[in-house]
């Protein structure tokens, strides 16, 4: 079996691991997961379904030809409940291709085991996802820990090759000691690709001024430069936010975003997909509650300058 396999642990970051203090939510009942899945069940989307994004209502390159050569294609996932896909798909939670036998990611503050996040194919990714050699599957873990007081969670990656024949894999670790808002419900995605366009703090000095005094009929960052919800390359929405590497001090590259929803009341004209009600159930589809608000997204980056490409996580 060719398989190979990487792993890159985020170190501690800023904060993030250094609360001690017993947690103060109670570890989640099994009646928690419960509820969720069967209030997850009124929202079931089925695999063949798709998501469109609305047209952007003005060509911004059309406006700025300029723009053009700063335009990235974002993969929005749009999770969504329904049938689980296979292990061997991409999806939000669930069972990962995970053999049974390897050892679960760790969490290496709360000693508790990372949770699945986010699995993603190489045929579904954007151009220029990070892929190690003879790779063709991302897996993303992360402490499922509320984070109210302190940093973001810590970060796993894996890279593997799939086999050509799948042996018997390890069940999702239990969420014992998990913030159920950190865990999400197993999601398919329905991967669509978009244009996006960067926020005007991206922008070269010249071009930023340019679009800073056009009077388009819709805001610029909100209908016209980057998707919410939760997606893969593209421009990161929030500017003004940046990581750092820990290990060699450069600043690393935007990777992905997971977000608690998938739209606002603000953002839903241009990005709620033509199919979705506007009803939570399909707006926040994995049960993510992210951050103080229960609503926050994480901007994650990379930096594939040092060996073990590590990961961190910022709150967007
Ligand atoms: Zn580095």
């Amino acid at each position: 079996m060719n398989r190979r396999l990487f792993l890159a642990s985020a170190p501690f970051l800023l904060g993030g691991c250094r609360d001690t203090r017993p947690a103060a939510l109670a570890p989640p009942s099994v009646e928690d997961s419960q509820t969720r899945l069967a209030r997850a069940a009124a929202f079931r989307v089925p695999s063949s379904a798709v998501r469109t994004t609305p047209k952007a209502p003005v060509d911004v390159v059309e406006q700025f030809p300029e723009l053009k050569a700063l335009l990235k294609v974002a993969v929005r996932l749009h999770p969504r409940f329904g049938d689980e896909p296979t292990p061997t798909e991409s999806k939000l939670g669930g069972q990962f291709l995970w053999p049974a036998g390897e050892e679960w990611p760790r969490c290496p503050e709360y000693q508790i085991p990372m949770q699945p996040l986010l699995q993603l194919r190489l045929e579904n990714a954007p151009a220029h996802f990070p892929f190690r050699p003879k790779t063709d599957l991302f897996q993303l873990f992360w402490t499922p820990k509320a984070t109210k007081n302190v940093g973001p969670p810590h970060l796993t990656a894996i890279w593997r090759k799939i086999p050509p024949a799948i042996g018997p894999l390890a069940p999702p670790p239990v969420t014992d000691g998990a913030d159920l808002g950190y865990v999400p419900l197993p999601c398919r995605f329905f991967i669509e690709r978009v244009a996006e366009f960067p926020p005007v703090e991206l922008m070269p000095a010249q071009m930023r001024t340019k679009v800073e005094v056009w009077k388009p009929p819709v805001d610029y960052a909100t209908h016209l430069s980057t998707a919410p919800g939760t997606k893969a390359g593209g421009w990161p929405a929030r500017a003004d936010v940046t990581a750092t590497c820990l290990t060699c001090v450069r600043p690393m590259d935007y990777l992905l975003t997971v977000d608690s929803c998938e739209w606002t009341a603000v953002t839903k004209a241009r990005w709620k997909p033509a199919e979705d009600p506007d009803e939570d159930g399909y707006r926040c589809a994995a049960g993510l509650r992210l951050g103080r608000s229960d609503a926050a997204a994480y901007q994650i980056y990379i930096c594939r300058r040092c060996e073990k490409w590590p990961l961190r996580a910022v709150m967007a």
